[in-house]
């Protein structure tokens, strides 16, 4: 007989940054919590790169200290870094070549006719429709720089634009008129970005962890060994539905918990429950690693938008004392001494006095990125979410890009168990 004092349990499948935030949420909660994971290591997509001894953050993937989720790490045991979140964007696509601090988006100098803004119409298809809310000379160019990055904008929906960091347009002329017309239209809002300062919000932090993210992982699961879950590496599970249900089959043995918690990518789990087959639209890509002399007062991370490169953020940091650069790119053909020289001429445009230590030492990796989905994709997974909605599955919010958006729904839904 089960005795009504019994724990309730969860599984969570997947530990990178939402499963392990999950984990230590159902710790909180008193839940008897199963960890599942793939790889032989927490971390997800955080994981850094590791090259002879040297460590260095794969991407620019900063941890919001402001969000509630973020106080379930304690200082103590997780040591991590706050600093001012110093952003800057360099881009050839709309004028010669700009380079402006404060923002991370595609901007744009010359001065637009802001009625042709103010008439801007949601549409709910595709990204290529989405541009084409824009006045012709953001939309043409932008629409040549997906096709020079590869990527089709009429198979990809309205709602992907934020993987590729182009939600937000931004006019560097009418800025009053534009605030004004932020605060009266949310659609506008939505599609045309000022910076903080311009918009008269307070400047915010941003947070990393002071040994690198593979170490911060560690210490993250030694915690949760030492709050006896049940933490299973190595291992992949398959899941199995019944009567809306869902079964976790793991070494074939079917297990069953009271909810699961499912973070990494849901194309079996959708496929399984009787639905199509994910497009799971990706981009294969490359980064590279470098260190670099000179000297920067935070760390910093610059978007990229070019026509001549498929670079999309150089972000330039401190780690373990040392000055390093991960250069992320769109595109698995990049030349390392191409990428070499271009970042040393965004430096010397930014009036940023550092350069690429070419004697250093250089690494690059290979990364496939799910930042975008299909409309296909958005419709299933919508549908999914949907009908499954009253059987035992937390799902991972897949369809929002941004890490807040799919900690804070879980957080909520293991706060109502
Ligand atoms: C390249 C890139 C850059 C991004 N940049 C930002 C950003 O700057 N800001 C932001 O807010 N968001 C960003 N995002 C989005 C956000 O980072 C991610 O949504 C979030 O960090 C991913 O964390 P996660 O734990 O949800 O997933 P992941 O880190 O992908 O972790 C999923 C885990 O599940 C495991 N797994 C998968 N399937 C199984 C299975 N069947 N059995 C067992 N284990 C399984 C995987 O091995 C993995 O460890 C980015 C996403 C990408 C891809």
């Amino acid at each position: 007989m089960v005795s009504c004092n019994r724990k309730k349990s969860i599984a969570i499948v997947g530990t990178g940054i939402s499963g392990s935030i999950s984990a230590l949420k159902s710790l909180q909660k008193n839940l008897d919590v199963t960890i599942f994971e793939k790889s032989k290591n927490f971390g997800g997509i955080l994981c850094d790169a590791v090259d002879k001894n040297e460590i260095y953050f794969n991407a620019c993937q900063y941890l919001n200290p402001e969000e509630e989720w973020f106080k379930l790490l304690d200082k103590k045991n997780f040591e991590l870094n706050r600093f001012y979140h110093d952003k800057a964007t360099y881009s050839d696509l709309f004028d010669e070549d700009v380079y402006e601090n404060d923002i991370a988006g595609p901007l744009i100098k010359k001065k637009l006719d802001i009625g042709l803004l103010i008439s801007l119409k949601k549409s709910k298809k595709n990204l290529s429709q989405r541009l084409s809310t824009y006045p012709k000379i953001i939309k043409n160019n932008l629409l040549e720089w997906l096709d020079f990055i590869k990527v089709d904008p009429v198979q990809i929906s309205w709602n992907a634009a934020t993987g590729l960091a182009i939600n937000r347009f931004f006019f560097r002329s009418n800025i009053k008129e534009l605030k004004i017309e932020k605060e009266k239209n949310p659609l506008f809002d939505n599609l045309v970005g000022l910076s903080r300062n311009e918009m008269g919000l307070k400047e915010i932090d941003a947070s990393l962890p002071a040994k690198g993210f593979n170490h911060f992982f560690e210490n993250l699961k030694k915690k949760l060994l030492t709050n006896n879950v049940n933490v299973n590496l190595n291992t992949i599970v398959k899941p199995t539905w019944e009567k809306n249900n869902l079964f976790l089959t793991v070494n074939n043995k079917k297990l069953s918990f009271d909810k699961i918690i499912w973070t990494g990518n849901p194309t079996g789990l959708i496929k399984n429950y009787g639905l199509p087959l994910l497009d799971s639209t990706h981009i294969n890509s490359k980064h590279f690693y470098f260190e670099f002399e000179g000297q920067i007062k935070n760390n910093l991370y610059i978007q990229v938008y070019s026509k001549k490169t498929a670079i999309n953020r150089i972000f330039i940091y401190n780690l373990n004392g040392k000055n390093k650069i991960t250069v992320e790119t769109l595109s698995t053909e990049l030349n390392i001494n191409d990428v070499i020289k271009f970042c040393n001429q965004v430096f010397e445009k930014s009036k940023l006095s550092i350069k690429i230590n070419e004697s250093g030492n250089i690494y690059s990796d290979l990364h496939k990125k799910y930042i975008l989905f299909s409309l296909k994709d958005e419709e299933i997974i919508k549908d999914f979410i949907k009908s499954s909605k009253k059987s035992n599955l937390i799902h991972g919010n897949w369809l929002e890009y941004g890490r807040d958006q799919k900690i804070n729904h879980l957080i909520k839904e293991i706060e109502n168990i």
